[in-house]
C-alpha cells in the first residue's frame, strides 16, 4: 500500500494557511499541472499531479473536511467521506473562472474517483458536529450531559422514497435519464450531476407530503453523551450513526460532540496539567509557614512557603492536575506565588513596621 502524502505538503502550503492562499496556490499548481500544457510523454504522469492537488484543495477548502483531516488525518477522511462526498460541493469552476477550457482534465478527475458512478448508488449521510460546554470540573471528573440537536432522519411516511404513498419514480426530465448535464461558463465546461434528480436519473412523480420528496425530515433528537474524565477543549466524542440520514437504505453518518471547556475562575488548564495563583501574606513569605491552596477535586491542600519567597515563585504539587484522557495518570498542579501587600494598617501595626524599618536605615 503506498501512503498518502500530507495534503498540506501537497500544495506546499502551511497548516495555517488562509482559505485564499490554498484557493491562490491551488490554482497556480492547476495551471502548472494542466495535462493540456505538457507533450504527450508527460501528459500521465501531469494529470497524477492534477488528481493529487485537486483532492488536496477539495479537503482543505471546505473548512469541515479541513478540520476533520487536522484531527484525524487521511483516516478520518477516509473513514467518513466517498470519492464523491470529497468532491461534491467544491466549485472549481469559481477557481478557474478567468482561465480557458479545464473541462476535459476534469472529467478524466472524476472519471478516475468514480464519482459520476457513485452518485446512482446509495450514499452514507453526511457527519455532523455539535458543540457541547462543559465545566472544568465535569472534564475532571468526566459525567453525562444531555444534549439535543436536530438531524436528518429517513422519512417515517414514504421510508426515504420521497414519492407519496401509491405514486412511483419516473424518468428525470432535466437529464433523461442519464444523471449528468452539461454545464459550461464561458470557456469553462465540465459535466455534472444533475441538480434535478441528483444523479439518480429519475425523480418521484408526486412528492411526499411529509418531505416534500426528500425521502428525509429534520428532527430534533435529545441524547445523553457521555464524557470521559480527561477531555480538554476539542476533543471530539463520535456517536455512531447520529449524524445525518444517508439515502437508500445506506447508513446515516456520525454525530462529533465537539468539547468545549469554560474558563474556570481559579485553574488555567495547560494539556494535563493546572495552574493557579495565591495571594500569601507577607510575613509568611518573608518568614515561612504553610498556606492552602484549592485543588480542582474541590478540597485543599496545605503547601509550606519556606522563608524568603519571592513573588511570582511557582511551587509544584504532584499528580494535582487533570487526569489523561487515556491513561487517567494525572498532570501537575502549579501555583504561582503572589504576594498581599496590606493596605489597611492600624497604629500598632504601622509602629512596627517602622521599628522594622529603621533597622533597615530606612526612616519613614
Ligand atoms: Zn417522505
Ligand atoms: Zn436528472
Amino acid at each position: 500500500m503506498t501512503v498518502k502524502k500530507d495534503y498540506y505538503e501537497i500544495l506546499g502550503v502551511p497548516k495555517n494557511a488562509s482559505q485564499k492562499e490554498i484557493e491562490e496556490v491551488y490554482r497556480r499548481l492547476a495551471i502548472q499541472y494542466h495535462p493540456d500544457r505538457h507533450p504527450p510523454e508527460k501528459k500521465d504522469e501531469m494529470r497524477e499531479k492534477f488528481k493529487e492537488i485537486s483532492e488536496a484543495y477539495a479537503i482543505l477548502s471546505d473548512p469541515k473536511k479541513r478540520k476533520q483531516y487536522d484531527m484525524y488525518g487521511h483516516a478520518g477522511i477516509d473513514s467518513s467521506y466517498t470519492a464523491e462526498d470529497i468532491f461534491s460541493g467544491v466549485d472549481f469552476s469559481s477557481v478557474f473562472r478567468d482561465i480557458g477550457d479545464f473541462g476535459s482534465v476534469f472529467e478524466d478527475l472524476f472519471d478516475f474517483f468514480g464519482v459520476r458512478e457513485k452518485k446512482r448508488g446509495p450514499q452514507r449521510g453526511a457527519d455532523l458536529e455539535v458543540p457541547l460546554n462543559i465545566t472544568l470540573e465535569e472534564a475532571f471528573h468526566g459525567t453525562e450531559k444531555p444534549l439535543s440537536f436536530y438531524h436528518t432522519v429517513i422519512c417515517p411516511v414514504c421510508k426515504g422514497s420521497g414519492a407519496k404513498l401509491g405514486s412511483s419514480k419516473k424518468v428525470c426530465p432535466k437529464c433523461k435519464g442519464s444523471g449528468s448535464i452539461n454545464y459550461s461558463r464561458g470557456f469553462f465546461s465540465i459535466r455534472e450531476t444533475c441538480p434535478r434528480c441528483r444523479g439518480k436519473g429519475e425523480v418521484v412523480d408526486i412528492p411526499c407530503d411529509k418531505c416534500g420528496g426528500t425521502g428525509k425530515i429534520k428532527q430534533q433528537e435529545n441524547i445523553v453523551v457521555k464524557i470521559p474524565a480527561g477531555v480538554d477543549n476539542g476533543t471530539s466524542i463520535r456517536i455512531k450513526g447520529k449524524g445525518e440520514a444517508g439515502t437508500e437504505g445506506a447508513p446515516s453518518g456520525d454525530l462529533y460532540v465537539s468539547i468545549r471547556i469554560q474558563p474556570h475562575s481559579i485553574f488555567v488548564r495547560q494539556g494535563d496539567d493546572l495552574v493557579s495563583k495565591i495571594e500569601i501574606p507577607y510575613p509568611i513569605a518573608v518568614l515561612g509557614g504553610e498556606v492552602e491552596v484549592p485543588t480542582i477535586e474541590g478540597s485543599k491542600i496545605k503547601i509550606s512557603i519556606p522563608s524568603g519567597t519571592q513573588p511570582k515563585k511557582v511551587f509544584r504539587v504532584k499528580s494535582k492536575g487533570m487526569p489523561d484522557l487515556h491513561t487517567g495518570k494525572r498532570g501537575d498542579l502549579y501555583i504561582e506565588i503572589e504576594i498581599q501587600i496590606p493596605t489597611k494598617l492600624d497604629e500598632k501595626q504601622k509602629r512596627a513596621l517602622k521599628e522594622y524599618a529603621k533597622t533597615l536605615g530606612i526612616d519613614i
